[in-house]
């Protein structure tokens, strides 16, 4: 039975699908969200750790940033919901050549873009990460415009201001086939029926490539896992988010993230020397001894922290490292969010309201150029580059 038509259908209610859909409602677009999951957020969008930045190297990761950004800072003005948005910015602290160097090259393009960021020497750094060690400091970056957000609680704002906008939300709903008409798609099919529309978003993290092996697409987007903990809340003393580049003593880690975020937790996560490919959730035994080591490292004083609870997501990587956002090669009205590798949830109100903006004029919000570097038609195995976490 074929279900009542709209304009457009999002498949994933994640980081990419939810504000995917509220910029399209927002415009008036009748919209069907489906989700295999009980309710938002409940892929990949709640692993991450909720760190959001401009400051990236590729010049479309630098405009969705600044996108995402802009919507993040003023969500709470604009909609009364509080997402837990904090200004504390991003610090990368370099304690070797390596890295300063690296962080360094970064800036004359970083500046281009007209991103609010500066290299600070080691007095600085202290200022702004406090209690960082200040053996071996040799400096740092620091971006203040750069912060941190609730993903479940963004999760759920989108996701309510996209309903109150007219979406519609199904759960438990999987998509089981696209529906294509003379190389167009003309909808999808789930075990509850069929539902029509001369639009379809894909945005189904982890799942992506079966979505797309469904419209005759060969795009990898492939699982791998990553850890993170929070801590119960402490008394406000860390602004930014930290990413310490250095591989870790213990061999086991080439770089590590955390921050506090705005109820006063302490949120982490590494990068494991070893990747691990594949759908597996379970937590390791040596996550938390190798994190709390760097940690206490780093900022001696959070020795006294208490550890709430460990988990461990997905990042949904592509070839190249770089998400792959645009119209599907060959079938025409079917559009691509997918393959946010680890940057999904700061990139994906900028991938949303891009995607809205490709489906409603054809055109995407930014800089057709720059839009372009992250086509799904691209060779997503040439020219490997390395980009920051
Ligand atoms: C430990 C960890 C820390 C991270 N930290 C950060 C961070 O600080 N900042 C950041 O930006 N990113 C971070 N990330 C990465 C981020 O979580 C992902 O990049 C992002 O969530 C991917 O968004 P998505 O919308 O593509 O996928 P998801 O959020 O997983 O959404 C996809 C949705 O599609 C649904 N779906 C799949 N198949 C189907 C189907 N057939 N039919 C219907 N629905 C379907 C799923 O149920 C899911 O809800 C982190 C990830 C991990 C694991």
């Amino acid at each position: 039975m074929a279900h009542p038509e709209f304009d457009a259908i999002v498949i994933g209610a994640g980081s990419v699908g939810n504000p995917t859909a509220y910029f399209l409602a927002r415009e008036g677009v009748r919209t069907l969200v489906l989700d295999e999951m009980p309710s938002s957020g409940q892929g990949q969008n709640k692993a991450a750790i909720g760190g959001v930045r401009a400051t990236h190297s590729d010049p479309a990761k630098i405009r969705l940033g600044q996108q995402s950004l802009e919507v993040f800072a003023q969500w709470k003005g604009a909609t009364g919901t509080d997402i837990g948005w904090k200004k504390g910015g991003y610090c990368f602290p370099a304690f070797d050549e390596h890295v300063e160097a690296t962080l360094q090259k970064l800036l004359p393009i970083q500046k281009s873009h007209r991103l609010n960021i500066d290299w600070h020497d080691a007095e600085g750094i202290r200022r702004v990460v406090s209690g960082i060690t200040p053996v071996g400091l040799r400096g740092g970056t620091y971006s203040p415009d750069d912060g941190q957000v609730s993903p479940l609680k963004a999760a759920e704002s989108f996701t309510q201001e996209a309903v109150r906008l007219h979406a519609q939300y199904r759960y438990r709903e999987p998509v089981t086939s696209l529906v294509t008409e003379d190389h167009a798609v003309a909808g999808v099919r789930t075990e509850q029926g069929e539902y029509r529309a001369p639009c379809v978003i894909i945005a189904a993290g982890t799942h992506a490539t079966r979505l797309c092996q469904m419209a005759g697409l060969d795009l990898p987007v492939l699982p791998e896992s990553h850890e993170a903990g929070i801590s119960a809340p402490v008394q406000e003393f860390l602004g930014p988010l930290v990413v310490d580049l250095r591989p870790g003593p213990e061999g086991k880690t080439t770089n590590f993230y955390f921050g506090q975020d705005s109820d006063g937790q302490i949120i982490f996560c590494y990068t494991p020397k070893e990747k691990f490919p594949g759908e597996n959730r379970t937590s390791t035994f040596e996550f938390m001894p190798v994190v709390a080591a760097r940690l206490v490292n780093l900022i001696p004083r959070l020795k006294n922290l208490t550890i709430r609870r460990v988990w461990r997501g997905l990042y949904p990587m592509t070839p190249d490292g770089n998400p792959i956002v645009g119209k599907a090669p060959n079938v025409s009205g079917l559009l691509l969010g997918i393959g946010m590798c680890g940057q999904g949830f700061m990139l994906g109100p900028g991938v949303g309201m891009n995607l809205a903006s490709l489906a409603i004029r054809g055109q995407p919000a930014i800089e057709p150029g720059i839009f372009d570097l992250l086509s799904p038609a691209r060779d997503l195995y040439g020219g490997k580059k390395e980009s920051l976490k």
